[in-house]
């Protein structure tokens, strides 16, 4: 085919004859039969067959041609906005056409608006389909007539040879599950026969459908699984360390560790001691105390003699952890640094100096903590903090960098988003995992009420009296989603943004709105110290709006999603955010995690912009009713589709073209029996599995 064909396609994604065979329909036509037309109703799409009665152009308030074609059982118009004149002459009087199209109801009795048709003869018989139509997903320039061709031809390649596509499923597995072979499901899903049970289809459950999504899953899993199996081949420092250091921490906080953070403390402990690297993943809920569960893990492999990187995901969230860092390791004479993408010149030279030298012993920045140019003396642990946004692959990079002497550092993943077993069989079996399923005592749970914005100057009165009670509040702009790294959150294909719209620009947007509301507020609460923090302003005067607000010099923090995660002032416990409507569950819960810290009882005020979606209405309703990260987890999940909830469209961690995690859970068991016969019984097809369905870069490179 020509480049700018294959240009169009790979906009699909489809490179391969392999790619054209998994690009599935979104739906069908049906085609089969012809339709008597007095029997047609509107609303369907149907074949038809009739006589031309008259054909004409009619000037109304655009000039078309409308052309009147009976069957004998009923009549019905052709309209063309587009024509030209052969057109208008072969739609003679007497002729016989043949038309698919929409049926709808017009101001004369029944329509057809553009359907495509073309002219039988009275002598031959033109036949009609024998399967359904495949209606494929398309993209500009490129029209089901032109895709539908390519498709058959892919098909008739497979039919004549049958190794185009391989099948890798055991014989006993098909015949356990009831699965087609893949060559007939990939052919059944593409041209169904006129019989189809369509309702199934459409609900992706027919065995065709589900022996598809079977195998992608299970392919993704066994990558994972490979993953890990290579990982504990690897060698890693055995990190000793008798707890002295992490001792003199906790004797000088005010409070002591939860059970449940000592019980991760020791798991990760017992890792580190051994010579294979750890991979382990915290789940805890937001507030929960995940910064010092990494902070005494981070100790741990000090005192052991080796330094610690530790990654977030946003500048804020960079600088927030060395404050409160270097605030518990100065008085243990432990050099903490940061190293973000923003530190340029000498000051960076100089940060990587004491980084190669060693007399760092805790390294915290963003993504720009991984560069080519970052050398550590003796890396032994690597946290990475919020790792929902974080991909796989940033995972994995992060681990090459830190091969050091035959020797990989462990790696410890911090996330406040609660990961259902089943989607971490398929996004996370490459780790084990911990969860700090209490919170620190103390904490009032914060109430959640739904207002609309209509009733603004009541809120912009709470905020008032909160303030002057000494309390301190955060208003937060949700115009549009905001990420402040270049790596940003881009919107993956085909993924409805619950957000609304992550255009260009969006940054722009949202820091637009942060500055106009804070100019309102500060005019309407002249009593009130305000403040504007957004991703578009200089680290330094973020910083410096971000500690002022800690130490209480600002009543009022009007913020962007910047502040989404990981921020922690305990003073805060009025939290606004406007347009929550916007916003999906998982991120809102986030942002009402910023309260709730101390021990007042804090509220969360969800403005809404009416009229709300049905959605939308569920997700402020599951919020106002818990403040359960995992029961949240779970409505997210209902309501989203698991892609959303790993935050992994967006971080490229799961890229599943068939297979629904949300529709297709009920199949996970099944694939991890099925991983571990392939694992011990057929070795050899589990390399080619993978690949099909992961592509060539499916070994995530070499870690
Ligand atoms: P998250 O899990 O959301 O990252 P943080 O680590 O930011 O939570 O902790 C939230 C707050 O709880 C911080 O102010 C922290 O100092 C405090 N905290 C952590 N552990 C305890 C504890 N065991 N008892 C009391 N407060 C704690
Ligand atoms: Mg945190």
């Amino acid at each position: 085919m020509g480049p700018r064909l294959a240009e169009r396609l790979a906009r699909l994604d489809i490179r391969t004859v392999q790619d054209l065979l998994f690009h599935l329909p979104l739906r069908y036509q049906d085609r089969t039969r012809i339709t008597p037309i007095g029997a047609l109703r509107p609303g369907v799409e149907a074949v038809i067959e009739g006589e031309v009665q008259l054909t004409q152009v009619q000037f109304a308030r655009k000039r078309m041609l409308l052309s009147q074609l009976h069957d004998g059982t009923g009549g019905i118009t052709l309209r063309f906005f587009h024509f030209n004149a052969t057109q208008q002459s072969t739609l003679a009087r007497g002729v016989r056409v043949r038309c698919f199209g929409e049926v709808r109801f017009g101001k004369a009795g029944l329509e057809m608006v553009h359907p495509e048709y073309r002219l039988v003869s009275e002598s031959s018989i033109t036949a009609v389909e024998e399967c359904l139509t495949p209606v494929y997903p398309t993209t500009e320039g490129l029209h089901q007539q032109g895709i539908r061709p390519l498709t058959q031809r892919a098909l008739e390649l497979l039919r004549n040879h049958p190794d185009t596509l391989r099948e890798w499923l055991p014989d006993a597995v098909l015949t356990r599950l009831r699965f087609p072979t893949l060559r007939e499901a990939v052919a059944y899903v593409h041209y169904p026969p006129p019989d189809a049970p369509l309702d199934l289809i459409e609900q992706g459950a027919h065995p065709a459908q589900r022996r598809l999504a079977f195998e992608e899953l299970l392919a993704h899993h066994l990558s994972l699984r490979l993953l890990r199996q290579r990982v504990q081949r690897h060698t890693a420092p055995e990190l000793e360390a008798r707890g002295k250091l992490m001792a003199a921490l906790l004797a000088e906080l005010p409070f002591s560790l939860t059970h449940a953070q000592q019980r991760v403390i020791g798991e990760i402990r017992r890792d580190l001691a051994h010579a294979m690297p750890m991979l382990r993943l915290v789940q805890g809920d937001v507030g929960s105390g995940k910064t010092l569960v990494a902070a005494c893990a981070a100790l741990h492999a000090i005192e052991s003699g080796h330094q610690v990187a530790l990654m977030a995901p946003t500048e804020l969230l960079t600088e927030q952890h060395l404050a409160t860092t270097r605030a518990w390791f100065t008085p243990l004479k432990l050099e903490v640094a940061l190293l973000t993408g923003k530190l340029k010149g000498k000051a960076r030279a100089e940060v990587l100096t004491r980084i190669a030298s060693g007399q760092c012993a805790l390294v915290i920045g963003t993504h720009a903590l991984f560069q080519e140019d970052v050398n550590f003396a003796r890396l032994g642990l690597v946290i990475i903090d919020e790792q929902h946004r974080f991909g796989v692959h940033q995972r994995l990079a992060l681990r090459t960098k830190g091969f050091n002497h035959g020797r990989y550092p462990h790696q410890l993943i911090m996330t406040a988003t609660p990961i259902p077993r089943t989607l971490a069989m398929v996004g996370y079996a490459d780790l084990d995992s911990s969860v700090i399923d209490e919170l620190p005592p103390g904490r009032t749970p914060v109430e959640t009420v739904v207002i609309a914005d209509t009733r603004r100057a009541d809120v912009v009165e709470r905020v008032h009296t909160a303030c002057r009670a000494g309390r301190q509040a955060y208003w937060v702009c949700t115009l549009i989603e905001e990420s402040d790294d270049a790596q940003g959150r881009a919107p993956a294909k085909g993924s409805a943004s619950v957000a609304g719209g992550r255009m260009p620009g969006a940054t722009t947007l949202q820091c637009q709105a942060a500055i106009d509301t804070a100019a309102q507020l500060t005019a309407a609460l002249p009593e009130l110290r305000v403040a504007l923090i957004h991703g578009r302003m200089k680290t330094k005067e973020k910083e410096q709006a971000m500690r002022k607000f800690k130490q209480g010099e600002i009543d009022l923090l009007v913020a962007t999603t910047v502040i989404e995660v990981g921020v922690d002032v305990p003073n805060a416990s009025l939290m606004i955010v406007e347009n929550a409507e916007r916003l999906g569950l998982a991120q809102l819960h986030q942002l009402r995690g910023r309260v709730g810290r101390g021990a007042t009882a804090s509220h969360c005020v969800l403005m809404y912009h009416a009229p709300l979606s049905q959605y939308a209405k569920a997700r402020l309703t599951a919020l106002r009713a818990t403040n359960d990260g995992f029961e949240i987890a779970r409505k997210d999940l209902e309501l989203r589709g698991p892609g959303e909830v790993l935050g992994t469209r967006q971080a490229g961690l799961l890229q599943l073209h068939i297979a629904d995690l949300a529709r297709d859970q009920h199949l996970l068991p099944e694939i991890e029996q099925t991983a571990v016969l392939l694992l011990n019984s057929h070795p050899g097809h589990v390399q080619p599995l993978i690949r099909r369905w992961l592509g060539e870069g499916a070994q995530y490179g070499e870690v």
